[in-house]
């Protein structure tokens, strides 16, 4: 028989390992998840390390770097690395944590579930198994689980509030679901390897998400600016059109004069934001902002968050933005 695959079990709170409590679910350590646990370990060798113990709602950029850097000490010797997560915040955390972990080598794999492990009927053994099952795959990358279907981190949104199916993968193909012949991976999805596994885990929190709505008063972004913010990512009106009359640009264009890298992407959940379309987006171009193409927002923001956090230039990360890191953006040339 081969040794079983040694996977490290990094928890970090989430419904997966809540009790009811006297205000309602409460995260615990992982004592809560020991019998689930007990049976993956007729599969896998595991090690389990709670790292945080935290609804994720509670998650903040450091804890983003905490994660990261805890993934990165402790991999060698690991065949895999699974995380369990509140599902709330799962896609920023995960999209936050590829950046961190450029060209890491083993597979992490997060995951969570909608009912508490404690529940009968819960979804977390399903979804423990499919990420176990990826964790010990082989295949390296940053990857979440959820409904027996893998995705990558940067490409997850999750677009239910209760129901088990909560994750999607938005513009862009699964990397691995469970059938009947077992986890099936498709390696067209899995992100290529351009060098050694670095731990860059900078980050800066002076990214503003805006989500424009018609008529929304342009001397937002001068109150963004006054703030601090470095960085705006702006969902826009389908293919990433703007309210370019009524002195709509005016905001847009100081805050790129000011050194505020904007980042437009659509609030359509679906497809990719092309500025090139309607003179609502090509405008914006003219302006100097950076499209953000098919990126999810949570993509968007922490690549914007991370890339400032690196302490790159306005030109720089506008160039970075060209560049598909890590299976975040699509039709783009691939990063060298
Ligand atoms: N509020 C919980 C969390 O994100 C929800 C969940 O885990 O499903 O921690």
């Amino acid at each position: 028989m081969l040794p079983k695959k040694k996977i490290l079990l990094l928890t970090t709170g989430g419904t997966i390992a809540s009790l009811p409590g006297g205000d309602g679910l409460e995260p615990h350590r992982s004592e809560v998840m020991e019998r689930e646990i007990n049976q993956l370990r007729t599969y896998y060798d595991i090690i389990v390390d709670d790292v945080m113990c935290l609804d994720s709602s509670n998650i903040r950029p450091e804890e983003w770097q905490l994660i990261a850097r805890r993934i990165f000490q402790e991999r060698s010797g690991y065949d895999g690395i699974v995380v369990s997560h509140g599902t709330d915040t799962m896609a920023y955390t995960a999209s936050a944590v590829t950046f961190m972990l450029p060209n890491i080598d083993l597979p992490v794999v997060f995951t969570g579930s909608q009912l508490p492990l404690t529940d009968m009927l819960s979804d977390g053994p399903d979804n423990l198994r499919t990420a176990f099952a990826m964790a010990a795959s082989g295949h390296p990358g940053v990857f979440l689980a959820f409904d027996r279907k893998v995705m990558l981190g940067c490409r997850a949104v999750k677009v239910r509030a209760s129901g088990f199916s909560a994750f999607e993968s938005v513009n862009a193909r699964y990397a691995a679901q469970v059938s009947n012949r077992g986890l099936v991976v498709d390696s067209r999805v899995l992100p290529v390897s351009r060098g050694e596994p670095a731990l860059r885990p900078e980050i800066s929190r002076d990214v503003f998400l805006l989500k424009l709505t018609p008529g929304l008063n342009p001397a937002v972004f001068e109150m963004l600016a006054a703030m601090g913010y470095r960085g705006i990512v702006i969902e826009a009106f389908g293919l990433g059109g703007v309210n370019v009359l009524h002195r709509g640009l005016r905001g847009i264009r100081r805050a790129v004069e000011d050194g505020i890298s904007v980042v437009v992407t659509t609030q359509c959940l679906y497809d990719s934001a092309n500025l090139e379309v309607y003179q609502v987006g090509s405008k914006l171009l003219e302006l100097g902002v950076i499209q953000g193409r098919d990126m999810t927002s949570e993509a968007a923001m922490t690549k914007l968050m991370w890339a400032i956090g690196q302490g790159m230039s306005q030109e720089e990360i506008s160039d970075l933005f060209q560049k598909n890191l890590a299976g975040e953006v699509t039709q783009m040339q691939n990063a060298k």
